[in-house]
């Protein structure tokens, strides 16, 4: 077995692990570590060749590939060790991390301090309820396009996109590029899953029809799929009889949602949040094991990857101060309370005493306009700030003061449209 002894190893080489091993060596770390299960750095962002990726940070619009090559490139010209091609297997709580590869076998490492930074998944064919077989041509649509982007298959013909999810809209517009001949994507609630920039962008523009309240509810064809039964679904999500409709096609592609992957989170014994699905963070993104953090996707699933760089750089900053002693081992907390139209807050706590600037991340519960979002702390308003639009998959982010002396209740006010 191969050991190594790490000041910061980072599990994962997307966009999250990049900025968080190159801001812990900007911070003053000796020895950093990523390891990658992949081949390449990079993440899911190799996959991404479409735009619109760093209009926050770069203030312009890359492509998923250019916006991870400027890490890529960063890292190489840093002393930042990179081990790919190494799947991790466990962490322990103890931080040490177990992983291996075709070069060593098996391979031991101990950490200072560890930052996860896995990433998310996508939900599949066998986590929603769809009737019929499950022949060939039912894919999710990160691996529709990965088949496209990256290995070059044409997955199908004539395609249905079941759910509204950032993937599945890109794909639908990538798909009709292709010209794969997209006949829809039926959303079985009442609001898009994925950003009106992506419905305008991607549907919108080539005349591909989004059918709300409407979902797949049988799959037809043995071997491949040969069509799709879809329904009109009332406010409970129930089947409406009567409205059910045959569409052929030979693809399927599901959008319908990402998970934080935390087989590893859960192994190490880390608290996870039902909301968010990923751990518990504190104001450093410091899970409920000392000396182990998140960020990314694996910590919550983000909207734009600019927040995913910006998770990775906090929780870096957060893994230098553990190492420097500046975290007690076991914090005291005080929380933060999603309330209103908010959905969850990350991070979830605070450390009691803290004093410090925090950025905080939020998604709403259902859309709204002229919405107000306030921060309170104790009885102190310390946030306030008006939007004319918020919507689930919209991502919200501010900034706060905190003293670290009570809990900071976080408020999305109803607006003109609420319910
Ligand atoms: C299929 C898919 C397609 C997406 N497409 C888009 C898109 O088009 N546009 C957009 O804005 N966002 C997209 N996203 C969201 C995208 O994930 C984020 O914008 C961002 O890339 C997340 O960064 P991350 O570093 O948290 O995760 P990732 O980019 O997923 O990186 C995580 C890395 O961890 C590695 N890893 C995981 N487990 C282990 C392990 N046990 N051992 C070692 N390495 C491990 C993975 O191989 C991966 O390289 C997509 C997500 C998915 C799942």
């Amino acid at each position: 077995m191969n050991d190594y002894k790490v000041d910061i190893a980072v599990i994962g080489g997307g966009p999250a692990g990049m900025a968080a091993a190159l801001e812990a060596k900007k911070q003053g770390a000796g020895t950093v570590m990523i390891i990658e299960r992949d081949v390449e750095l990079g993440g899911i962002l190799q996959q991404c060749i479409h735009d619109g990726f760093g209009l926050h940070r770069f203030q312009k619009r890359m492509a998923g590939t250019e916006y991870a090559q400027v890490f890529v490139d960063d890292i190489e010209s840093s002393d930042i060790w990179v081990l790919t091609d190494t799947m991790v297997l466990e962490v322990t709580q103890d931080r040490v991390i177990y992983a291996c590869n075709n070069r060593d076998g098996m391979v031991e490492i101990r950490a200072g301090a560890i930052i996860l930074a896995m990433g998310c998944r996508e939900r599949t064919a066998s986590q929603v309820l769809i009737y019929g077989y499950r022949p060939a041509g039912v894919l999710t649509a990160g691996a529709v396009q990965r088949y496209i982007n990256i290995e070059g298959y044409l997955p199908g013909r004539k395609a249905v996109i079941l759910g509204s999810g950032d993937i599945g809209l890109i794909m639908a517009r990538r798909m009709t590029l292709e010209h794969i001949d997209v006949q829809g994507v039926y959303e079985v609630m009442q609001s898009p899953g994925g950003l009106t920039r992506n419905i305008v962008q991607c549907l919108d523009d080539y005349g591909i029809p989004l059918h709300l309240s409407t979902t797949v509810t049988k799959i037809h064809g043995k071997k491949r799929i040969e069509g799709v039964t879809v329904a009109r679904v009332d406010e409970n999500r129930r089947v409406i009889p009567g409205t059910e409709n045959y569409i052929e096609c030979d693809l399927l592609v599901l959008a319908v949602g990402l998970i934080p992957e935390n087989e590893l989170s859960i192994k190490a014994g880390i608290e996870l949040d039902s909301r968010t699905k990923g751990p518990v963070l504190d104001n450093n993104f410091m899970t409920s094991v000392p000396g182990i953090f998140a960020a990314g996707n694996v910590a919550v699933v983000f909207d734009l990857v600019d927040y995913v760089s910006q998770s990775g750089e906090i929780a870096a900053r957060g893994a230098m101060k553990y190492l420097r002693g500046q975290i007690h081992e076991t914090p005291k907390y005080l929380k933060t309370i999603p309330a209103g139209n908010v959905n969850f807050v990350v991070p979830q706590r605070l450390v009691a005493g803290c004093a410090c600037r925090t950025q905080l991340f939020m998604r709403v519960k259902s859309p709204d306009k002229k919405a107000q979002l306030v921060c309170g702390e104790g009885q102190a308003q310390i946030f306030q700030r008006k939007y004319p639009f918020v919507a689930p998959p919209e991502m919200i982010s501010c900034t706060v003061d905190v003293t670290g002396t009570g809990d900071v209740t976080v408020t999305m006010k109803e607006g003109e449209n609420h319910g």
